[in-house]
């Protein structure tokens, strides 16, 4: 699952993702990040689910970060979807790209739902839930 990582000015400086991943062996891979001394920002990838993931989410909380879950993912109609292009530059992320015969592929791991290809696409083939 995909969440955001809120650090606040107290614990912006701590290690705690890298403590998080030695602790519970999960590799969890970092999409975005925006840190600044006051308060730290970063998208996740936590690939792991049912208790191990609660035992993540647990330790970052307790260290003192806030967790927000992306629980929703965006859907692609390929009915409607052209392969026109147009949601792949706008993605922040690189989820969405061309494969090799030209269709579109979309990454959910590394989606951050911003949604910002919901609107890019003229066919409205993208929505989110
Ligand atoms: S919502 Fe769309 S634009 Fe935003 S990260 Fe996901 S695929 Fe990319
Ligand atoms: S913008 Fe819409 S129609 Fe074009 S490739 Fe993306 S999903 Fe398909």
């Amino acid at each position: 699952m995909r969440a955001k990582l809120i650090y606040s000015h107290g614990v912006v400086e701590k290690p705690i993702l890298a403590s998080v991943v030695l602790r519970t062996g999960v590799p969890i891979n970092i999409l975005e990040a925006r840190v600044n001394a006051q308060k730290g920002e970063l998208i996740v990838s936590i690939p792991a689910t049912g208790e191990k993931l609660r035992e993540v989410l647990n330790l970052f909380r307790e260290a003192g970060v806030q967790v927000q879950e992306f629980a929703e993912t965006l859907r692609i109609d390929w009915g409607k979807c052209m392969a026109c292009g147009a949601c792949i530059s706008p993605c922040p992320t690189k989820a969405l790209r061309f494969r090799e015969d030209w269709s579109l592929e979309f990454d959910e791991e590394r989606c951050v739902a911003c949604k910002i290809c919901v609107t890019a696409c003229p066919v409205k083939a993208i929505t989110m839930p």
